[in-house]
């Protein structure tokens, strides 16, 4: 009989599918996979249900992306950091950040080259990079607060070194980069020619005391670095799978170019939809980061019930704790106790590193703190099980 492909054997399924199905086997409070279970707002829900009512939006978008979202995301890149971006050349609209990605990378790394990846990392990063025959050089971060080490992400860099992924704000950690960190970064780029991906989903998802610096804006980065954002993360609206990549023409013509031929174009409602979006006022990001704020306190209460130690996020609706204190054990095994007799599920870190850097994670778990008050109230009720033994 035949199989599958060589290319996926090592693939396996996504942490987040494995978690989400243990979680329902038992009944868990699902504080895994980073899914709000709430909508963003309705405003831009009836921007979807008026656009699948029109004339127009149930065919085929244009393949780059309909142009009014483009010039949002253009003009979304000239108000917050301002970076001068032309929606006609310098945009293409994706099935959300994750195809961003993988049509960045299909588009602009070849077989052989490498790419260099800061651990933790998002997990479509690896496969992304197997799959267009790159090969992946790892850099983690360290605990307790998830800093690199200039010279271990020094000694990266070499004359194979095609292009780093980036992720900041940072899932799973919450870090948000520094301006000195990625400056650091940047100064090696330009050094080794190297281009960036910058995945930058959790950019308006920061709290107080942070600042998100897009790295395209420094000196001399637009033209070496993709941007990468989401509909999902920004506008609250995960199930759509909108997203975007912007950057310099040279570099997004060969993301355009793999792009027309994974998905062509993307879901045409949601596109008219979250260009609607783009219109919103300031005031939507800072309800937005208000919100947050509030379940972050929340999710502080969840650590300090279960027993358990952690660093606030800077950034991002995830927080990494760290269960040494109450639990003997691997990140893996503490995740399957706490589904199966806490009742509560979450994350084991261990999936975002390479095995070589795997220990960094092994006494930490990630919690998604996306979620209602009552959700994230009932998580914490039931981990205080985990203090009394
Ligand atoms: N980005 C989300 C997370 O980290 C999940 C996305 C997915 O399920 N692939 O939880």
């Amino acid at each position: 009989m035949p199989s599958y492909a060589k290319r996926v054997e090592p693939f396996g399924t996504t942490i987040f599918t494995e978690i989400n199905q243990l979680a329902a086997q038992h009944q868990a409070v699902n504080l895994g996979q980073g899914r709000p279970d709430f909508d963003g707002p309705q405003e831009i829900i009836d921007a979807a249900i008026q656009a699948l009512n029109g004339d127009s939006a149930n065919q085929y978008a244009p393949s780059p992306g309909l142009p009014s979202l483009r010039a949002g995301v253009a003009r979304h890149a000239g108000v917050f950091y301002d970076i001068d971006v032309d929606p006609d050349t310098d945009v293409i609209v994706t099935a959300g950040a994750t195809q961003g990605v993988y049509s960045a990378i299909m588009g602009l790394v070849d077989p052989g080259d490498e790419v260099i990846l800061i651990e933790p990392y998002y997990d479509s990063y690896v496969p992304g990079v197997q799959m267009a025959g790159g090969v992946p050089v790892y850099v983690p971060m360290h605990p307790p607060n998830w800093t690199f080490d200039e010279a271990e992400l020094r000694a990266a860099f070499n004359h194979n070194t095609r292009a780093i992924l980036l992720n900041t704000p940072n899932n799973p950690t919450g870090r948000v980069y520094t301006r000195a960190e990625l400056q650091m970064i940047a100064d090696l780029c330009i050094e080794h020619d190297v281009i960036v991906i910058s995945d930058e989903v959790y950019e308006h998802l920061i709290f107080e005391g942070h600042r998100h610096v897009a790295i395209a804006s420094l000196d001399g980065m637009f033209e070496r670095t993709v941007t990468v954002g989401s509909a999902g993360k920004t506008f609250g609206m995960t199930g759509w799978k909108i997203g975007w990549v912007y950057g310099h023409p040279e570099l997004i013509t060969g993301v355009w170019r793999a792009h027309q031929f994974i998905t062509f174009a993307t879901n045409h409602p949601a596109q008219e939809a979250v260009a609607y979006a783009f219109t919103l006022g300031n005031s939507y990001y800072e309800e937005y980061q208000a919100l947050y704020t509030r379940k972050r306190e929340l999710v502080m209460q969840v650590i300090d019930a279960a027993g358990m130690t952690a660093i606030q996020p800077e950034g991002t609706y995830f927080i990494m704790g760290d269960f040494s204190d109450v639990f003997a054990g691997d990140d893996v095994e503490f995740c399957r106790h706490c589904i199966e007799r806490i009742g509560v599920a979450t994350i084991p870190p261990s999936a975002f590193f390479s095995l070589k850097h795997r220990h960094h994670a092994e006494n930490h778990v990630r919690f998604a703190f996306c979620k209602s008050d009552e959700t994230l109230e009932q998580a914490a009720e039931r981990m205080r099980k985990l203090r009394s033994g």
